[in-house]
């Protein structure tokens, strides 16, 4: 079989060939995008799917289409055995993962490449680092990226240890499990009396999810914004900063509008921390894109984690310095250097993201289902990354992230104004969505004004139920 004779290709290969074939291994909007990004560079694509995907468009659009299991994640999406089937009896040779599902696995990575698939995406040590935020944030502070206050390494067992530590640091504190993800495994402490008891809640907590019982502990900050910079680096030791995106109006650590620039922030200082996370990547021989987290507090920056992967919001990204990261991380994974250098790189205009999810837009109740209507807007600076059309089933099994509305404009009042016009002539009927929160926000004073904070959100949500 196959699978016996393929070689694993050597991680630079001498003369980039690009792929003819890529083998995308995730669903829905993302599915999608990479899949454009194949088309336009000419490169086959295979579409994995779970059986609740199968009559989805995006699958039928690509080349080739492999039913990997059913509709649960566990047993499609996230089963590894079925993903390297389906690369190995198409021919695929290379894997994207997207973001989500396996795209931080390193387990996995190691297995594509081990199978002699490229894995489009960082090599499976540096996730692996990244992975685990103990050693992510003692490699940046190595590094000379900024990190949040607090003392390197995770917790000791001994009380008195640990109350030592949260003193040096200064209450409040914020434990975190080593091995946390998706907002999950933290627990914030005001005082020391509460402090033993957490740090114990915290750790059972980040065994039970996370099978890694360590925990860390830093500074908790009160009232930051998250700002996180994106970067791309090649196998060949080049990486730039693509500037920055800000990310503070989330509702439960899940970010729900992005913008780029962030308003209000020094370009100098901006530019400062940038090239402090593209040396990093050097330093850490990163390859592909990232991103780097950062708290942004009274002109400070702390870096908290790196997400080794596209993420959702790189569309606001794109808009404003017109490079295509998907299509980047695939040259970059075939071996080929980047393009431009730093110098060569623009900022311009401003660009804000909606995630557009299937949910009631008050009590965030995920609303699965038929979409009866689907009208999507257009117009100057317009951007719909979706894959859903009138009469697609949202299957129940998924995130209820449908697509995301992007608005470019000169200025961020333009993009603003770009958006409200937008979300006014969006029409999706048939499920629930969170539009008219989105058209509360785009209106709202102190979103406008710009600036405000990871808290606002949650506040704002607060007020008005207690309004109700
Ligand atoms: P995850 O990997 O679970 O997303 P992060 O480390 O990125 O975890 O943190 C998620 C969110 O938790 C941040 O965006 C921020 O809202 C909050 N947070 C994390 N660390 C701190 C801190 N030291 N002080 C204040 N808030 C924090």
């Amino acid at each position: 079989m196959a699978v016996f004779e393929r070689k694993p290709r050597s991680s630079v290969p001498e003369k980039p060939v690009m792929f003819e074939k890529i083998l995308i291994a995730n669903r829905g909007e993302i599915a999608l995008r990479i899949q454009r990004a194949c088309r336009e560079m000419g490169i086959k694509t295979v579409a994995v799917h779970s059986e609740a995907d199968a009559e989805a468009k995006y699958v039928k659009l690509a080349d080739e289409s492999v039913c990997i299991g059913p509709a649960p994640s566990s047993h499609s999406y996230l089963h590894v055995p079925a993903i390297i089937s389906a690369a190995e009896v198409t021919d695929a040779q290379a894997i994207h993962p997207g973001y989500g599902f396996l795209s931080e696995n390193a387990d996995f990575s190691e297995r594509c490449e081990k199978s002699g698939f490229v894995f489009i995406g960082p090599r499976a040590e540096t996730i692996r680092l990244m992975g685990d935020k103990v050693s992510a944030k003692a490699a940046m502070n190595k590094a000379g990226v900024p990190c949040v206050p607090g003392v390197e390494g995770s917790l000791p067992d001994d009380p008195a240890e640990i109350i030592k530590i949260a003193r040096h640091i200064g209450y409040p504190v914020i434990i975190k499990a080593a091995g946390g993800g998706g907002g999950r495994g933290m627990r914030v402490v005001h005082t020391e009396a509460a402090l033993l008891n957490a740090v114990t809640m915290t750790k059972t907590e980040a065994q039970a999810a996370f099978n890694n019982p360590m925990v860390y502990m830093e500074k908790f900050l009160e009232n930051p914004r998250h700002i996180e910079i994106q970067v791309l680096a090649d196998q060949h030791g080049n990486a730039v900063y693509l500037g920055e995106r800000d990310c503070s109006m989330q509702r439960r650590h899940q970010k729900v509008i992005e913008e780029a620039p962030a308003p209000g922030v020094d370009r100098k200082l901006i530019a400062k921390i940038g090239e402090r996370c593209a040396e990093a990547c050097r330093k850490i021989g990163y390859r592909g894109a990232g991103t780097f987290e950062f708290l942004y507090e009274n002109g400070e920056f702390y870096f908290i984690e790196m997400n080794t992967r596209v993420q959702v919001e790189h569309p606001v990204t794109e808009l404003i310095t017109g490079v295509d990261i998907v299509q980047q991380q695939i040259r970059v994974a075939a071996g080929e250097k980047l393009p431009f250098r730093q110098k060569d790189l623009e900022f311009r205009g401003h660009a804000v993201e909606c995630r557009i999810n299937a949910e009631h837009p008050y009590t965030f109740v995920p609303s699965p289902g038929r979409i009866t209507t689907w009208h999507v807007p257009g117009g100057p600076g317009i951007r719909v990354d979706s894959h859903v059309y009138a009469n697609y089933f949202i299957p129940p099994h998924y995130d209820s992230m449908i697509g995301k509305l992007i608005a470019y404009g000169d200025t961020r009042d333009q993009a603003i104004a770009r958006m409200r016009t937008a979300l006014s002539e969006m029409a999706v009927e048939g499920i629930q969505t969170n539009i008219p929160l989105h058209q509360e926000l785009m209106s709202d004073a102190a979103f406008v004004r710009g600036g405000t904070s990871i808290h606002y959100l949650e506040h704002k949500l607060a007020e008005r139920t207690k309004g109700k």
